[in-house]
């Protein structure tokens, strides 16, 4: 297994959130059963304390240490010091390579030996999945390591690194978006491809950081090639994203919308031949109704149903071309798609509101906005020689107020930053400082940590972003 270098915090996030693991079993292969996490401590000891955990017929209270591996027990001193006597488990990321099961098992101050958990064992989610949950979803504590001195810094020389911090994120996204169409279509997309493509990241926008690659494997199952050869509406689009995303298997609800769906996945299936996908790959956990995939899954269909039967690429691109309110057409278009009646009073097919369901909040359309229409338009521009539009997109992405108030990342890093955040490259900024730079723990490239940390070793660990 490839060791990812996560400090000690990030460790305790992926502790703290129990989807993210399964089936734990100590190093001597006893059963771990967690019945209360405890509260995290950010004093001097351990990492949780109050924890309540079942260790094979044993319940224990106590506290719980964390980290990167099973020899930090002794280099960390903990076998010497007496905070440490009443953790109940000791919970590491990896295993050393060398591990020996008789001197490195961790032993507190009075001799009490400590059950070890190897946590990346027990991981249920693709790391890369968890690590973006995390940094997409800060907690109350966190805190840059530049702060709070970062707010004496000349607003010139932060404003200057925002500006091209903002324009990489554009580039960034734009190439990620070329580089798709490139193994999709080749040097010569076609307005098929180009529609694809457009769906394929608009569903990924919606599904946010819980079921962004879920959306995307959903997405990319839907043939457009396919689904224009047939006469589709939005019942029709239903049925196919339902059925590919694996929701219609375990319906046994009797309404005629459900028999519906199901009645034209039945004929579909057989034609689209799509990769599908199990009902589990969805995550609901924690997640407000609002939100739910299958409220969002309802919205794309609606995109798929405007891209197959009302041309929304071409829409969108003649919008760059000829309208003088680009961005306020954009937010109307994506507001009034349509969804299926059904949709309107349920958050899934079992859940339902009394009050009418809004499909879709302008913080999303505005996600989408910033985060895929701006960057595709922005490379149609490019491979076209369009460059009446190419200025148009970076004129709206320098001057147009932010859409939505911003994500949990962008509020931090307001906070922290000191900064106040007026228009989309502003806000794209401060997440590519943050996603690129502080995660990273690059301060040293960063040309706010090279007048901070200018005198000392920045890649001390109390540098670390915590979490
Ligand atoms: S990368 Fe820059 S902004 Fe981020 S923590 Fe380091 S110095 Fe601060």
């Amino acid at each position: 297994m490839k060791k990812h270098n996560l400090n000690e915090n990030f460790i305790c996030r992926i502790w703290e959130n129990e989807t993210f693991y399964s089936d734990l079993k100590t190093i001597n292969g006893e059963s771990i059963e967690i019945l209360d996490i405890g509260k995290r401590n950010f004093d001097a000891g351990p990492d949780f304390l109050n924890s309540r955990i079942k260790i094979g017929n044993q319940l224990y209270q106590g506290a719980v240490e964390i980290h990167k591996s099973v020899k930090d027990w002794y280099s960390h001193k903990h076998d010497a010091d007496g905070k440490y006597n009443e953790v109940i488990l000791h919970v590491v990321f990896y295993k050393d390579e060398n591990y020996d099961d008789e001197s490195d098992k961790p032993v507190s101050k009075n001799s009490r030996p400590i059950p070890t958990l190897i946590l990346s064992e027990f991981i249920s989610r693709p790391i890369k999945e968890i690590w973006n949950e995390i940094i997409l979803n800060p907690s109350e504590s966190f805190l840059l390591p530049c702060y709070p001195k970062i707010k004496d810094i000349p607003q010139i020389i932060i404003n200057d690194f925002l500006k091209k911090l903002s324009k990489d994120r554009i580039l960034m996204k734009t190439e990620r978006l070329n580089e798709r169409l490139l193994k999709k279509s080749g040097s010569n997309p076609s307005r098929i491809d180009w529609e694809q493509l457009l769906f394929e990241f608009i569903c990924e926008a919606l599904g946010y950081s819980k079921n962004k690659n879920q959306f995307l494997k959903m997405a990319e199952s839907a043939d457009i090639v396919k689904l224009k050869k047939m006469k589709t509406d939005i019942l029709h689009t239903d049925s196919a994203l339902f059925g590919i995303s694996g929701f219609l298997d375990e319906q046994i609800h009797k309404n005629e919308y459900v028999i519906n769906l199901k009645s034209i996945w039945n004929e579909q299936r057989d034609y689209l031949k799509p990769e599908l996908m199990v009902k589990s790959e969805w995550n609901f956990f924690r997640l407000r109704p609002a939100n739910f995939p299958t409220l969002r899954i309802a919205y794309a269909s609606a995109v798929l149903n405007e891209i197959l039967n009302n041309e929304l690429f071409r829409k969108i691109i003649i919008m760059f071309e000829d309208s003088i309110s680009v961005i306020n057409d954009l937010k109307l278009l994506f507001k009034n798609l349509k969804i299926s009646d059904f949709w309107n009073s349920h958050y899934n097919f079992n859940k339902s509101s009394a009050k009418k369901i809004n499909a879709i909040g302008m913080e999303r359309i505005g996600d989408i906005i910033s985060n895929v229409i701006l960057p595709l338009v922005l490379l149609y521009s490019r491979i076209y020689n369009k460059e009446n539009i190419r200025e148009r997109v970076m004129y709206l992405f320098r001057k147009e107020k932010i859409i939505s108030r911003g994500n949990e990342i962008v509020t931090k890093m307001k906070e922290q930053t000191g900064k106040s955040i007026n228009t989309i490259s502003e806000e794209q900024a401060l997440i590519q400082l943050h996603n690129f730079y502080c995660v990273e723990s690059l301060c040293s490239e960063c040309e706010i940590g090279k007048i901070i940390f200018e005198k000392k070793n920045i890649r001390e660990p109390m540098k670390i972003i915590i979490y």
